[in-house]
């Protein structure tokens, strides 16, 4: 008989983790919303998926999205002078979380896998630890529902670095060659600019970092849509000429009601697994790894955490599921993980000397421009470039 799984949400980390393990154990996911209510509901992020997140969506053969809308470049500025347009090695795509998850979660159903329209709560958990024979935590930000225990080296802060404030706009003119925006205001935050697939078509996301209680922090107190919109256009006219200038001035409106967000997340990194009654429960994506989202890498980490827990599952298949195997997951992401929340952390501080030197010779030098943008794709070129010796 094959061993029963409790995956515990169905974000990027549960439903990457159910297409793996599908075919090799017997899966149940529980998720507090139905695919419905997530499609029909608010927006819960920006996302690039970059090259090896790809990858394994086509290694589980997960929905394809085709070729449309793919991201083939980092558009870098700092203030408002432009530096470089780097070319990423394999293009990233931008897919709204709303559709992504609603038509993976459809699809796994389809596929046979049982999903659960369910809210797990503490209690609910102790009873689901004695039907299964592993209960994963993939709760995202809004978890964990398990104590697993802080990494305070990795864990540096007690309040988040910045406040986000997302919107999904029609009626901007794409960039060219399209691909993100990255813009640094030093001492105010940042924007990025993102080309992204909805419901409603082609949309631009724009997502301002702000430091909070600073100028770009443009949107407190603000209750509506309409609200909303309003302070953006403000936001971009006073503070990104660039896109404000391809803002196309009668279309520019969000792309629905629910196409807004605002938000702020404080960085922990956790180890991702504990022994509860005698037995192994295990984090997978935010609920153990989450960091602020300046880098664009949560969806990313949590896709390769996911398929690190995949590879851990098949080789302990036949084994004890203890805190053996769980160390054993945690030495396979350690490493990644400490590279993507170093960089990330060092990017919420002022830019050390030696980045905006290597920025600035981004600007005239195209390798350099395309090492850069390779950064996103692949974090821990980001993290030898920040943190080795040679460099610093
Ligand atoms: C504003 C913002 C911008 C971001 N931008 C980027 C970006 O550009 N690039 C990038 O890669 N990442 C970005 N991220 C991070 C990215 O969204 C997350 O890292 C990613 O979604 C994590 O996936 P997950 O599966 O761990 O969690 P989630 O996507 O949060 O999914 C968790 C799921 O669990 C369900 N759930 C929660 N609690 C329970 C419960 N008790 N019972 C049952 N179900 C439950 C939820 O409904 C949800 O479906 C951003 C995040 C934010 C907030």
């Amino acid at each position: 008989m094959n061993k029963r799984i409790c995956i515990i949400g169905s974000g990027i980390a549960g439903l990457h983790l159910a297409y793996a393990l599908k075919d090799e154990f017997d899966i149940t996911v529980m998720e507090r919303r139905t695919s419905e209510e997530i499609k029909e509901g608010r927006i819960m992020s920006t996302q690039v998926h970059f090259g090896s997140t790809r990858t394994r969506e086509k290694r589980y053969n997960m929905p394809n999205w085709g070729d449309q809308a793919q991201l083939e470049s980092i558009h870098i500025t700092i203030g408002i002078e432009k530096l470089f347009v780097g070319m990423l090695q394999e293009p990233g795509l931008s897919i709204d979380q709303r559709v992504y998850y609603a038509q993976a979660m459809k699809d796994l159903a389809e596929k046979g896998v049982p999903f659960l329209t369910k809210k797990v709560d503490k209690e609910k958990v102790n009873v689901l630890m004695e039907e299964f024979d592993l209960i994963i935590d993939c709760t995202g930000k809004k978890g964990p529902l398990f104590p697993f225990p802080i990494e305070a080296e990795l864990s540096p802060y007690s309040i988040p670095q910045r406040k986000c404030i997302v919107g999904y706009f029609k009626g901007i003119k794409a960039n060219d060659p399209l691909g993100i925006g990255v813009t640094v205001l030093p001492g105010l935050g940042e924007m990025f600019e993102i080309p992204a697939m909805t419901e409603q078509g082609p949309v631009t996301i724009l997502f301002i970092m702000a430091i909070p209680n600073h100028e770009l922090d443009v949107c407190k107190g603000i209750k509506n849509a309409a609200e909303f919109s309003q302070e953006m256009r403000g936001a971009l006219e006073r503070f990104f000429p660039d896109v404000y200038n391809r803002l196309e001035r009668e279309k520019f409106k969000l792309c629905d009601e629910n196409g807004w967000l605002q938000t702020a997340i404080t960085p922990v990194i956790r180890k991702p697994y504990l022994i509860d009654q005698g037995k192994l429960v295990i984090g997978c994506g935010d609920s153990v790894f989450i960091n602020d989202p300046i880098t664009g890498q949560g969806c990313n980490l949590s896709s390769y955490c996911a398929e690190q827990l995949y590879e851990t599952l098949i080789e302990w298949k036949h084994s004890n599921w203890d805190g053996e195997m769980g160390e054993s997951y945690w030495n396979r992401t350690k490493l990644y993980v400490k590279e993507v929340t170093e960089w990330t952390n060092a990017m919420t501080e002022p830019l050390p000397d030696h980045i905006v030197q290597m920025l600035l010779k981004g600007a005239e030098d195209q390798a350099q421009a395309n090492e850069i943008a390779q950064w996103f794709a692949d974090p821990s070129k980001a993290f030898a470039a920040f943190f080795s010796k040679m460099n610093v």
